[in-house]
């Protein structure tokens, strides 16, 4: 029999995180963006959200809660990370924006030199270095280790030439993480570096994709003679798929945000039940042939996400890295995200389609149909579901090789 309550260190770590909450969360940002009468652009660039949020950010580098499980000589608080879930949770139920490092932050405190963890950690906790991921390129995605950019030896610097693609971010990012090849000779899986690179380095040029959501968080990135220090090789030289394949381990189990998943169905059975009741044909519940019990379904997957997620940070609890593990946690909460948003907007009936925020007609300021584009792309991102089904009959079940 699991027990899933708190033991009585957690509870009162759960207390002390409640009232840092209501004590510094910064009443600006309290109000949900469906609720909030101002567009995206207005939002992001009103001066009290955005004194807010810096506020709020340095309430928390101040609790070294922006990266709690690191040690504090790093600028985090030393967390479990139960303690860690227990923030995570509430920072999701207040509706507060998320503030955590990137991933290469965990995979440098893993596989990084004390050098390179000084260097690189403090930074990331106090906002000041933005991160992108360069492992894509044109023919090289699922099978990543195929990967063809070229880093040669030249003194104390790696001389990078190639080309990354879908590089999220590339365009304010200040700094990448990407996976280059050392050595053409060796195996495919051998031969890979895992460099940090500065964005500003002569030699990058960031091209934008624009995705169909309209949304433009995609770019091609071109090296051309880029100079990066031997000392920002991650990990052995021509050993980095293994420290690649920490990151995306952690990246595939942050993925998940079930209280977050949680917070979302709340609100749309909210607004469902008060458009019901006043006759605004927004809504469908109630209508012959709706599908509600869909929604009671997404509520039971809820439920099983959070699982999900406890058995991550049950064997992080224990030291453990998770990989079959965290292409469960990572296949189940993207592909629940695409089914919450076709539940909403079969619930929500014509008006679920519209996506101007606003069009006095749209249901919750558009979020339901942005969010049934933008879902597509979390189940190829991080690695397709085929993959990450792959992952887990291999390695989790044991099955042989396809
Ligand atoms: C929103 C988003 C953000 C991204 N951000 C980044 C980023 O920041 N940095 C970065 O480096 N990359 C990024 N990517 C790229 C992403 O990692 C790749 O798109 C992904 O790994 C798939 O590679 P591919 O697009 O080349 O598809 P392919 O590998 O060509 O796959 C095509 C299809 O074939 C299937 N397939 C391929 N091989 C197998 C197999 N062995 N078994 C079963 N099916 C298989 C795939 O599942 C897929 O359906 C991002 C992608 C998205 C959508």
């Amino acid at each position: 029999m699991v027990d899933f309550s708190d033991s009585p260190e957690q509870a009162e770590f759960r207390v002390e995180v409640e009232a840092f909450f209501e004590e510094r969360f910064p009443e600006a940002l309290r109000i949900s963006s469906s609720d909030d009468p101002r567009t995206q652009f207005e939002r992001a660039q009103a001066p009290d959200r955005a004194a807010a949020t810096k506020e709020w950010r340095n309430a928390l580098v101040e609790k070294g809660w922006i990266a709690p499980a690191w040690p504090e000589k790093y600028g985090g608080a030393d967390l479990t990370p139960m303690e860690q879930f227990i923030l995570n949770e509430t920072v999701a139920e207040a509706g507060a924006p998320r503030m955590g490092v990137p991933d290469v932050g965990s995979t440098i405190m893993v596989h990084g030199t004390e050098e390179q963890k000084a260097e690189f950690l403090p930074p990331m906790v106090r906002g000041e270095t933005r991160w992108c991921q360069g492992y894509s390129e044109p023919g090289s995605g699922s099978d990543l280790a195929s990967l063809q950019t070229r880093a040669v030896r030249d003194g104390d610097d790696f001389v990078i030439n190639g080309q990354k693609i879908w590089t999220s971010g590339a365009h304010v990012a200040n700094m990448i993480f990407a996976l280059v090849r050392t050595d053409p000779e060796a195996p495919k899986h051998r031969g890979i570096t895992y460099l940090l690179a500065s964005m500003e380095s002569p030699g990058i040029e960031v091209r934008p994709l624009v995705q169909m959501s309209d949304a433009q968080g995609f770019n091609e990135v071109f090296f051309e003679d880029v100079r990066v220090p031997v000392k920002n090789a991650v990990g052995e030289i021509d050993r980095g798929w293994y420290v690649g394949a920490t990151h995306l381990d952690f990246e595939r189990s942050s993925i998940g945000n079930a209280v977050g998943q949680q917070r979302m169905l709340d609100g749309l059975r909210g607004f469902l039940q008060e458009e019901r009741d006043a006759g605004s044909g927004r809504s469908r519940l109630g209508q012959p042939g709706a599908p509600r019990t869909e929604l009671a379904d997404r509520y039971i997957e809820a439920a099983v996400a959070k699982t999900l997620s406890q058995r991550v940070i049950s064997m992080q609890s224990r030291g453990l890295i998770p990989n079959y593990e965290a292409s469960m946690t990572k296949v189940f909460s993207t592909e629940f995200n695409q089914r919450i948003a076709r539940t909403a907007t079969k619930l929500l009936g014509k008006y679920g389609d519209i996506r101007d925020r606003e069009n006095k007609w749209s249901p919750m300021r558009g979020r339901w149909a942005t969010m049934y584009l933008s879902s597509v792309s979390s189940t190829i991102a991080g690695g397709t579901s085929e993959i990450q089904r792959n992952v887990i009959a291999t390695r989790g079940l044991g099955l042989p090789r396809g």
